[in-house]
């Protein structure tokens, strides 16, 4: 069984000070291929350098939302630039977040719309981080032009209305450790209705932890493996066909490089 976690941050300092253990305990436990995600231009170096280290190990590059206030063009330029490094597979993660608010809307979508155009350029798949804007970002989603690769909703938080009206675009959607949580009924509705070939696995550590780890502060690839026990027990599939099934999603999904010949249809164009 071999697992890949879709979103982590490798590079922050709660995971990055002890990299080795950190890795060893996810190949222990399954997880055995990680993208790592930059939010800045600093954690975007750090996390291309990183994949340098670890074999099966990719990055994502972009400005988290949170940030994009201190985006201008030649951050874009950076950006752009990086994207087109060995083993970077994705832009992301972009977005918009209207729960913390930390950068202005108009700073948001502005932003948002820049990584998307270097998507599209570059022929990428793209991460999206959407919290309490769900309508404005599948609007900016239509917007921007064609030529992006694969598109995820990563630490879907919406209800299953809004998880048919992401797939029903042909995105994917992943989903964390949230999905474990005692009061995180709406999410497991929402994964109910998300099947195999749309849905990846995600820790978005060092933060949220999953049941019954929940009180371990730093979350990390290893405790992946609760998640994903939890899903499969949630659809009434056989864990090993789960874990098969949402690899090969997210190996198409980033066109990974495979060892082993799967049966896999590719990935379908989204436009
Ligand atoms: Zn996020
Ligand atoms: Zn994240």
């Amino acid at each position: 069984m071999e697992l890949i976690d879709t979103h982590c941050h490798l590079t922050f300092d709660d995971l990055a000070c002890d990299i080795d253990s950190v890795i060893a305990r996810s190949r222990a436990a399954g997880i055995t291929e990680w993208t790592t995600i930059g939010t800045d231009l600093q954690e975007n170096r750090k996390a291309i350098d990183l994949t340098e280290r670890f074999e099966n190990m990719y990055a994502a590059v972009a400005i988290h939302p949170h940030d994009a206030k201190t985006v201008t063009a030649d951050t874009v330029q950076e950006l752009k630039k990086l994207a087109q490094r060995r083993r970077v597979v994705a832009i992301g993660e972009t977005g918009l977040d209207y729960h913390y608010n930390l950068s202005l809307h108009e700073d948001q979508r502005r932003v948002f719309a820049e990584h998307l155009k270097i998507a599209a350029d570059l022929s990428m798949p793209v991460i999206i981080h959407c919290r309490e804007a769900f309508g404005e970002t599948m609007e900016i989603l239509e917007e921007y032009p064609s030529g992006i690769k694969n598109i995820v909703f990563h630490c879907f938080s919406g209800s299953a209305e809004q998880a048919k009206i992401v797939l029903d675009k042909g995105y994917y959607i992943s989903f964390t450790g949230v999905v474990t949580f005692k009061n995180a009924e709406k999410t497991r509705l929402a994964a109910s209705v998300v099947p195999l070939d749309r849905l990846m696995l995600e820790t978005d550590c060092p933060y949220m932890s999953p049941e019954p780890m929940r009180k371990q502060k730093v979350n990390e690839p290893a405790l992946m493996i609760h998640t994903a026990k939890f899903l499969a027990e949630l659809k009434g599939i056989d864990f090993a066909d789960f874990a098969e099934a949402v690899t090969a999603t997210s190996r198409a999904f980033f066109a990974l490089p495979t060892t082993k010949p799967t049966n896999l249809t590719p990935p379908t164009s989204l436009r």
